[in-house]
C-alpha cells in the first residue's frame, strides 16, 4: 500500500495519476475470523483498525449491508467536543478528542480535523449559571473549557442577533476552542484503509441476518453472502442496535429516531466556528465547500427510516433565523436525515452482554461521530481482553438495571421527552 505523502503525489503525477493503489481490497468473505465487526460505520471501522493496530488482531472482518460510511458516520454534521459534565463522558469524550488530535497523522490519511471552536450561547441568567457548573467540571478534569460574557461573545461570533429586541436574549456562552469539525467521509475512509493495510477484511453489501449460537455463546452470523464463523461479534450498526439483538432474543434500552440535517448554497466564509443555539436544539457551522451546515432536533416518533418530514426542518430554520436573522436570506440545498439509537441516559453503550462473545457498541444519541476514535480504541480494547478500558468501565449495559446511569440528558438528548 502507498504511502501518501507529497513525494508519492509528486511521483504519480509522472504516470498521470494512473497508478495509485486501491485505497482498500474488495474480498469476499472467509468460511472464519477470529472477530466479525457488523456495521462499516466510523465506530466499526475505528473497532477494526484498533484491534489490528493495537492487539494484534488481524483476522477480523467488518460486515457492512450498504456502503462504508453510508449510515450515520456519512449523514452527521461533525461536530466534535468533549464538553460533558459528568466524569464517565468528560474522560471518555476527552480521551476521544485527544486521538482526533494525532488521527490524520496516525491514519496517514487527512481527515480534515479542524479545531475551530464550539460555543454553546446562553440566554438566560440561569442558563450561565449551568454552562459555568458544566465548565467548571470540564476544568477539573483537564479539559479546556472557557465561559465568556455577552460581550466576548460578541467579538467571538459578530453575526447572531445582539439587538435589544431580540426574541432570544444574549448573556454569554460557553466556549470549547479545541472542538471543531471533521470530514466524516475521510475519516470512514481513512479508517478503512488503514484496518486494510493490517489486514482486516472489509466487505460490503453483506447484510447480516442472523447470529449463531451454541448454548449462551455466538458462534457467527448469517448474512446475505453464506455463513461466516466466529467466536466474537461486536455489534457497531447504531440505529439498526434493536434489530440485530433481537436476532439473538435481547432487549436494549435504545430507542431508534431520525435526525434531520441540511445543508445551503456555497457561501464566502461567514462563521468560522461551531454555534449552538440554547433555547431550542440548533446549530451551525460553515463547511469547507462554503455550505452552512445546520442541524436541531429528532423528529419525533421511533423510525428506522433515513427520511425526515418537514415540519422539523422549519422548527430548525426558525430557530436559526432567531439567532442569525441573515439566514432568512439564503438559499438551502438538501436535507437528509439517519437513525440515531438513542440510549435513555443520553449516554453510550460499550461493552460485554449477557452472552458470551457478543460485544455492544450503541447509544450515540446525537453525538457519535465525536467519538469515533475513543469508541472504536475502547472497543477494540474490551473484544481484545474480554474485559473494558478504564475508559468504558461505566458504559455499560447493567447500568440500566442496576441504577447506575450516567445521566447527561441535560447536556443533549432526551429522546423519552418526545
Ligand atoms: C443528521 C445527523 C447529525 C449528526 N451530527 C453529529 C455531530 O455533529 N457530531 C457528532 O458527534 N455526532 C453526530 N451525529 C451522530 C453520529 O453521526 C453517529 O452517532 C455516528 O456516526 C454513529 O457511527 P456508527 O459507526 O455507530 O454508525 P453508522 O455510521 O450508522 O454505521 C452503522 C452501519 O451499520 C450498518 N448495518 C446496520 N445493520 C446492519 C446489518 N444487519 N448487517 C450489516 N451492516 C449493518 C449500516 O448500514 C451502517 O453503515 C449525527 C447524526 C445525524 C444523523
Amino acid at each position: 500500500m502507498t504511502r501518501y505523502s507529497a513525494w508519492s503525489v509528486f511521483r504519480n503525477a509522472l504516470t498521470k495519476q494512473e497508478d495509485w493503489d486501491r485505497a482498500w481490497r474488495d474480498p469476499e468473505p472467509k468460511p472464519a475470523y477470529d472477530v466479525i465487526i457488523i456495521g462499516g460505520g466510523g465506530h466499526g471501522l475505528a473497532t477494526a483498525y484498533y484491534l489490528a493496530r493495537n492487539h494484534g488482531i488481524t483476522n477480523v472482518a467488518v460486515l457492512e449491508k450498504g456502503w462504508l460510511g453510508g449510515g450515520n458516520t456519512g449523514r452527521n454534521t461533525t461536530i466534535v467536543r468533549s464538553n460533558y459534565m459528568l466524569n464517565a463522558n468528560g474522560h471518555f469524550y476527552e480521551h476521544s478528542l485527544k486521538l482526533w488530535e494525532g488521527l490524520s497523522q496516525d491514519l496517514n490519511y487527512n481527515v480534515m480535523f479542524s479545531q475551530r471552536g464550539v460555543l454553546n450561547i446562553a440566554h438566560s441568567s440561569s442558563q450561565m449559571e449551568s454552562y459555568s457548573r458544566r465548565g467548571n467540571a470540564m476544568l477539573l478534569n483537564g479539559i479546556d473549557s472557557e465561559l465568556l460574557s455577552r460581550d466576548e461573545v460578541q467579538k467571538f461570533v459578530p453575526d447572531l442577533n445582539y439587538s435589544s429586541n431580540a426574541r432570544f436574549p444574549i448573556y454569554g456562552g460557553l466556549l470549547q476552542r479545541r472542538g471543531g469539525t471533521a470530514r466524516h467521509d475521510a475519516v470512514a475512509w481513512g479508517l478503512a484503509r488503514g484496518a486494510d493495510m493490517r489486514g482486516v477484511d472489509i466487505i460490503q453489501n453483506c447484510e447480516v441476518t442472523g447470529i449463531l449460537r451454541d448454548g449462551d455463546k455466538v458462534t457467527g452470523v448469517e448474512t446475505s453472502r453464506g455463513t461466516i464463523r466466529a467466536p466474537k461479534i461486536g455489534v457497531a450498526v447504531a440505529g439498526n442496535t434493536g434489530r440485530i439483538t433481537e436476532m439473538v432474543g435481547m432487549r436494549v434500552p435504545i430507542e431508534s429516531h431520525l435526525l434531520q440535517a441540511i445543508v445551503s448554497e456555497p457561501l464566502k466564509p461567514f462563521i468560522d466556528t461551531v454555534v449552538t443555539f440554547g433555547v431550542g436544539h440548533f446549530y451551525i457551522s460553515q463547511s469547507d465547500k462554503g455550505g452552512l451546515v445546520l442541524g436541531g432536533d429528532l423528529d419525533g416518533y421511533n423510525s428506522y427510516a433515513q427520511r425526515g418530514n418537514l415540519p422539523t426542518i422549519e422548527h430548525v430554520m426558525a430557530c436559526g433565523v432567531a439567532m442569525y436573522p441573515a439566514l432568512s436570506r439564503i438559499r438551502m440545498l438538501r436535507h437528509w436525515g439517519g437513525v440515531m439509537d438513542m440510549s435513555m441516559d443520553g449516554s453510550p453503550i460499550i461493552g460485554k452482554t449477557p452472552i458470551k462473545g457478543f460485544y455492544l457498541n450503541c447509544g450515540w444519541c446525537y453525538g457519535g461521530f465525536k467519538a469515533t476514535p475513543g469508541s472504536g480504541h475502547v472497543f477494540a480494547h474490551t473484544i481484545a481482553n474480554d474485559a473494558p478500558h478504564p475508559f468504558n468501565e461505566d458504559m455499560t449495559l447493567e447500568r440500566f438495571s442496576s441504577g447506575a446511569v450516567i445521566d447527561e440528558r441535560g447536556a443533549g438528548p432526551t429522546p423519552n421527552a418526545h
